[in-house]
């Protein structure tokens, strides 16, 4: 009978590994971009009575009205634009995945490797092809094979992380506006990164009706509260929010959410110590000798270790404590790759003395 069950369960979604989120307990967790600040006693103090006004009996607001006005302003998102809400932006991705599928026609999402893993995991649960372009060896966009795969490929939605993971770098904007422009379909700038990049195509939105910006505030501190949010013209909004599940931010998650906004100026301070740290650690890297660290816009930094096996010190770095994330690949661009999350001055000087030792051995 299990058989029979398992056998109608595609062969695309059999294949896939699911996403690993490593055990990080009784380490420095330095893998996964959050933010490694708590907000301040007093916020959370008042947090905590906003928390407990909230009406868990009642289902949430389904469309998020006020959170949504309030993140509008926030994140200027043009007056004429319509935003819609996701479960973090991976939900998002999803929708807009869903949304394009097609039973009775090929369909493709595009974007540029090695990127975010999760556009091909959503593109392969979705039925729908991804095409993944090489990125140059600097991790620049490659506009020849770019040119050739929209017109070949005509994907329906061209995902752009800016700044891209795991690279770290913004594109250049000469390259984006070409692609926006002879895109066929929509054009999604995935600014997870924002708040360490400090650069924005969100007033672009006003120029290209094809152009989506998505946002989440897991990078700026409130990973646990999964929200993210989508922003383009009403009329490609209003179809994918046809595609939401009603209830999809919870009370919680709303309440918590409008509150932090309120007191935007913490987190924007929390971004600029965390800016200021990958600064001084980009510079304490690149004085490593045997390690190729690549320039971060974001509030990470990928490296390659060069005359050494980098699973082996990735394991190491691991033994003394810290967990960064390990790129798997022994060909490619991430050839011999690791990634660390910018964290608190001490996790940083953790991270450094356990690189160094690691590579000293
Ligand atoms: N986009 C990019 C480029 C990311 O790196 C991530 C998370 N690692 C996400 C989107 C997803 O963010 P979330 O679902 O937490 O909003």
């Amino acid at each position: 009978m299990l058989e029979k069950s398992l056998s109608w369960i595609r062969p695309v979604i059999k294949k896939i590994h699911a996403y690993q989120v490593a055990d990080a307990s009784g380490l420095i967790k330095l893998d996964a971009m959050e933010n490694p600040y708590q907000l301040s006693d007093d916020l959370k103090a008042q947090l905590q009575v906003k928390l407990s006004e909230a009406d868990l009996n009642r289902y949430p607001d389904p469309s998020a009205m006020s959170l949504r006005k309030k993140l509008s302003q926030v994140m200027k998102v043009p007056k004429e634009k319509s935003i819609v809400l996701g479960n973090g932006s991976d939900e998002l991705i999803q929708m807009l995945a869903m949304a394009v599928a097609n039973r009775d026609k090929d369909v493709c999402l595009m974007s540029f490797d090695p990127g975010f893993v999760m556009y091909k995991m959503i593109a392969d649960f979705s039925g729908v092809e991804y095409v993944g372009v090489s990125l140059r060896e600097d991790f620049s966009l490659d506009m020849e094979k770019i040119r050739v795969a929209i017109q070949q490929k005509q994907p329906a939605i061209i995902f752009i992380a800016y700044p891209n993971n795991p690279s770290a770098n913004c594109y250049n904007k000469n390259d984006i506006e070409e692609i926006i422009s002879i895109a066929p379909g929509m054009v999604v700038l995935d600014e997870a990164y924002h708040p360490f990049a400090q650069d924005s195509y969100i007033d672009r939105l006003t120029d290209f009706d094809n152009l989506l910006v998505m946002r989440t505030v897991s990078k700026m501190g409130l990973a646990g509260l999964r929200l993210g949010l989508l922003c383009g013209h009403p009329d490609i909004i209003k179809e994918i929010d046809k595609i939401r599940l009603p209830y999809n931010i919870n009370v919680l998650t709303q309440v918590a959410a409008e509150f932090v906004l309120d007191n935007i100026g913490e987190l924007d301070q929390q971004a600029q110590t965390i800016r200021n740290e990958r600064e001084k650690l980009l510079t304490t890297m690149q004085g490593i000798s045997n390690l190729e660290v690549f320039p971060s816009q974001a509030n990470f930094i990928l490296f390659r270790v060069l005359d050494k096996n980098a699973n082996n010190i990735f394991d190491a770095i691991k033994q003394k404590g810290v967990l960064i994330k390990n790129m798997k690949s022994d060909a490619g661009l991430l050839n011999n790759c690791l990634r660390v999350t910018v964290g608190a001055p001490d996790e940083n000087l953790a991270f450094v003395n356990a690189l160094e030792s690691a590579l000293n051995n």
